[in-house]
């Protein structure tokens, strides 16, 4: 992994599309690329970490012109991967954030983000998103190795809920034939641990990430190739009638534990 250290001249991205899944106007992303190097990301691809260093001076500028709304904090690459530790830029945009008065929407897979929980519960709407892909500590040792467990993850929505901090519970991706039979268990986990809510998607197999892909399968579940080709057929997202299959299942599970399954907007 390398470490390259680089000046932005814009921070903000704007959300011209209405974001039905993470309830955001705007994104930031502090760093670019991850070095948590899950599996099944194309954040993992590249390895160098690019730090924006002046990311904190951009954004205090760039939110004197905007207009109040919610802020993705992360929606590509982890804000809290490894590096955050030492150079706290997610930790200076938060702050900003509070200071400005916007709202936002973290998305991570880290329990560093403990460490700022003092700054959350003083932003004026905040709202955590832990993400996994399963609850199967071998599992996630083959896609996530570098992750905090999944007990981990889950133990940080219970501090965050346990401060006042709306925190969810992001079921993503489901991995086809791997990890969509543990839904039923993850969304129990979600509401054992206090998550407010639960997210989902399903894996997309976009450009070179399909290659990657297929050549995990070929170490680790060489017997599911088939059924991925079938499944991804032309396609970089799952056949409709496994999405829709996914979907029915995961309103069923919510409703029997009491979960909404998505961020409703008006009670942010
Ligand atoms: S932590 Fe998130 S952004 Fe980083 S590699 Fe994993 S899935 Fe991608």
């Amino acid at each position: 992994m390398q470490y390259k250290q680089i000046k932005v001249n814009l921070l903000i991205n704007k959300i011209t599309k209405k974001d039905t899944l993470f309830a955001g106007n705007y994104t930031i992303d502090p760093y670019q690329n991850c070095e948590y190097g899950c599996l099944y990301c194309d954040s993992s691809l590249d390895k160098t970490i690019y730090i924006k260093t002046n990311a904190a001076d951009i954004l205090r500028k760039e939110l004197k012109y905007l207009d109040q709304g919610i802020i993705i904090v992360g929606s590509v690459h982890d804000p809290y991967q490894k590096v955050e530790e030492q150079t706290k830029i997610t930790r200076a945009l938060l702050k900003i954030i509070e200071e400005n008065n916007f709202a936002c929407h973290i998305l991570t897979k880290s329990n560093l983000i403990i460490r700022d929980i003092e700054i959350l519960s003083k932003i004026k709407d905040c709202i955590v998103t832990l993400s996994l892909t399963s609850i199967n500590n071998y599992i996630s040792k083959i896609f996530e190795k570098n992750v905090p467990l999944p007990k981990t993850r889950l133990q940080t929505i219970e501090k965050l809920s346990k401060a006042g901090i709306k925190a969810g519970l992001a079921d993503i991706p489901i991995l086809p034939y791997i990890t969509d039979e543990e839904v039923n268990d993850i969304i129990k986990s979600a509401k054992d641990y206090d998550a407010k809510y639960f997210l989902y998607k399903y894996l997309e197999l976009k450009g070179n990430q399909k290659l990657c892909y297929f050549n995990i399968l070929k170490n680790y579940y060489p017997t599911l190739i088939e059924k991925y080709q079938k499944l991804y057929h032309n396609s970089y997202f799952p056949d409709i009638k496994y999405i829709s299959k996914i979907k029915n299942n995961i309103d069923k599970l919510c409703n029997i534990y009491g979960l909404e399954n998505k961020i409703l907007k008006e009670e942010i």
